[in-house]
């Protein structure tokens, strides 16, 4: 792929200046180049007292010198790279993992209902990349994070469950950790041989996690020679397992997240046309920056949910009191006028159903959207509007979707976004590439059982979201350009959270939901969640 075709986001190689031997060195290493640069702390040497720091001879080979010679930059090798990765990271199809102990950050943030799996999807998206390191011979020690303990140990919050659905899944034993830290874990860990693997329990627990808290980030470095970042759900966020153990260790993107960012790639970079993105859900607010984004790449941009009300109101539309926010109507205007000047059609709905109120077995009519009346919630699109839709799609090529057209979770306001799946389906089938966004959406896509039709289901929410923006993923930010010699640099990436400030802002008001039930993934993941 061409340097130039690449969008803002896409991985470059990192700035490098030359050493006082004339070779290239990572920026900030120091003069004498070293055989490992100054900022690739030697993992065992760095192990506290108590920490994994004696490994079994036969558990623990020496990890691969660093840094690596570089590969040439012609030739058949270098075009193989350029083939085999595609994200433009260093993927663990460059590892030789064969004895090595990998730190693995997977997104295990699944939707629980009373500590049953709600939906599977991230612990599957994970299994190519855990299956693929347990084969290649590599002992594998799994990080993830599961909803919003806060730094605190939140009993409803082990992933416990995680262990036993991905047990299932791929035919070896999981063990789960009791802490992320701690004797007994450095214990597990250092008993590990190739082939095996563990869970560590919730790394949100501890308050260092989202801190990125260098020490912590350091102790969980301890538990790998290796580190290989699988979590594409996570990849917004600079955490001590996303971002902080890079600064420790060698580190590689898995599959899923080649995949992702491919996927999300191509759909910037070179969509079939026409490529229409739909965007629905239930606020503008995280979706503005995404829109935007969005207007400049698509012939056709189709709104629904509750980001379409803001879009009636911005085009002089009263909405009764259906969810909308006032204060991105001037967003929405801005949109619109882009649109308008860049020639990207917008379809606005017509008709919509409106509800007394957003429950089950409330009374709701279709009426005109020029007459919505002032004490009902639209909460669904209407008919006339599920045709328009319809037709408008007929010509498209590359569909984009991210949040579903009504309150889907209640059945009856579920029409537009269940008829707007099975166009989606009926066009993948057709051979249109078609890829879905967004926890909720996908939920729908299986309520369904169309999931599978889709070209591609991202397993993101937010992260997809800031990928599309064409903003940088810290956690996709740290691992080195596919073929590089250099490491990551430590901790260029420092969370904005602070004690009782972000942490304190998200525990504050929920967003306006009548629902009944969580149905699908956590909205840590959506746009509420969004880095400022
Ligand atoms: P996704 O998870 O697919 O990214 P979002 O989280 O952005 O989607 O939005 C999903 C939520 O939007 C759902 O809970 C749904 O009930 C809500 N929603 C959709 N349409 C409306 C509407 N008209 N009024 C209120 N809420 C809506
Ligand atoms: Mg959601």
């Amino acid at each position: 792929m061409l340097a130039s075709s690449r969008p803002a986001n896409r991985p470059q190689v990192k700035p490098t200046i030359t050493g006082s031997n004339g070779q290239p060195r990572p920026t900030g290493a120091p003069p004498t180049a070293p055989s490992r640069p100054a900022n690739r702390p030697n993992v065992k040497a760095t192990v506290k007292p108590g920490g994994a720091s004696s490994p079994t001879p036969q558990a623990r080979p020496v990890p691969r010198p660093i840094p690596r010679p570089a590969p040439p930059q012609t030739g058949p090798r270098r075009m193989a790279q350029e083939l085999i990765s595609a994200s433009g990271k260093r993927t663990i199809r460059e590892l030789n993992m064969q004895g090595q102990r990998v730190l693995l950050r997977v997104d295990f943030n699944v939707p629980l209902s009373d500590g049953k799996i709600v939906d599977d999807s991230r612990i599957r998206a994970a299994v190519p990349t855990i299956k693929a390191l347990l084969d290649g011979g590599a002992s594998v020690v799994i990080m993830s994070h599961l909803g919003r303990p806060d730094g605190r140990v939140v009993d409803g919050l082990r992933l416990r469950p995680a262990a036993e659905r991905l047990t299932q899944l791929i035919r070896v034993n999981v063990p789960t950790t009791g802490d992320a830290l701690g004797v007994g874990t450095d214990d597990a860990v250092r008993r590990l041989r190739p082939g095996e693997l563990l869970l560590l329990e919730n790394v949100r627990f501890h308050a260092g996690e989202e801190r990125n808290d260098p020490a912590f980030a350091e102790r969980l470095a301890s538990y790998g020679d290796i580190f290989v970042n699988d979590a594409f759900g996570a990849a917004h966020r600079a955490h001590a397992s996303t971002v902080g153990v890079a600064a420790y260790l060698p580190s590689y993107v898995g599959l899923l997240m080649e995949q992702e960012v491919e996927a999300l790639s191509n759909l910037l970079e070179k969509p079939a046309r026409p490529f229409a993105a739909i965007v629905g859900g239930g606020k503008v607010s995280g979706k503005v920056a995404v829109l935007e984004a969005l207007i400049k790449k698509v012939d056709l941009l189709i709104l629904g949910g509750g980001v379409a009300n803001t879009f009636l109101v911005a085009s002089g539309r009263s909405v009764g009191k259906s969810l909308y926010e006032s204060k991105m109507v001037d967003d929405a205007r801005r949109i619109l006028k882009l649109a308008q000047d860049r020639g990207v059609r917008v379809l606005l709905p017509v008709d919509g159903v409106v509800a007394k109120e957003v429950t089950r077995g409330t009374e709701f009519k279709v009426v005109s959207t020029d007459k919505l009346p002032a004490s009902w919630h639209m909460v669904d699109l209407g008919p006339a509007s599920i045709t328009a839709i319809r037709e408008a799609l007929a010509p498209i090529k590359t569909i984009l979707w991210n949040g579903p057209l009504g309150v889907f979770e209640i059945p009856s306001f579920a029409v537009a976004t269940r008829e707007l799946a099975k166009v989606a389906a009926e066009k993948a089938d057709a051979g249109a590439t078609v890829v879905v966004g967004g926890g909720d959406s996908i939920a729908a896509l299986r309520q369904l059982g169309v999931a599978e039709k889709m070209t591609h289901l991202s397993t993101g929410g937010g992260a997809s979201l800031e990928f599309l923006e064409g903003r940088d993923l810290p956690g996709l930010a740290v691992v080195p350009t596919a073929g590089s010699p250099y490491e990551t640099l430590p901790i260029i990436y420092v969370s904005p959270v602070k004690p009782g400030g972000k942490a304190a802002a998200k525990r504050a008001p929920a967003k306006p939901k009548p629902i009944i039930k969580p149905s699908a993934l956590d909205d840590e993941d959506d746009e509420s969640d969004t880095l400022a």
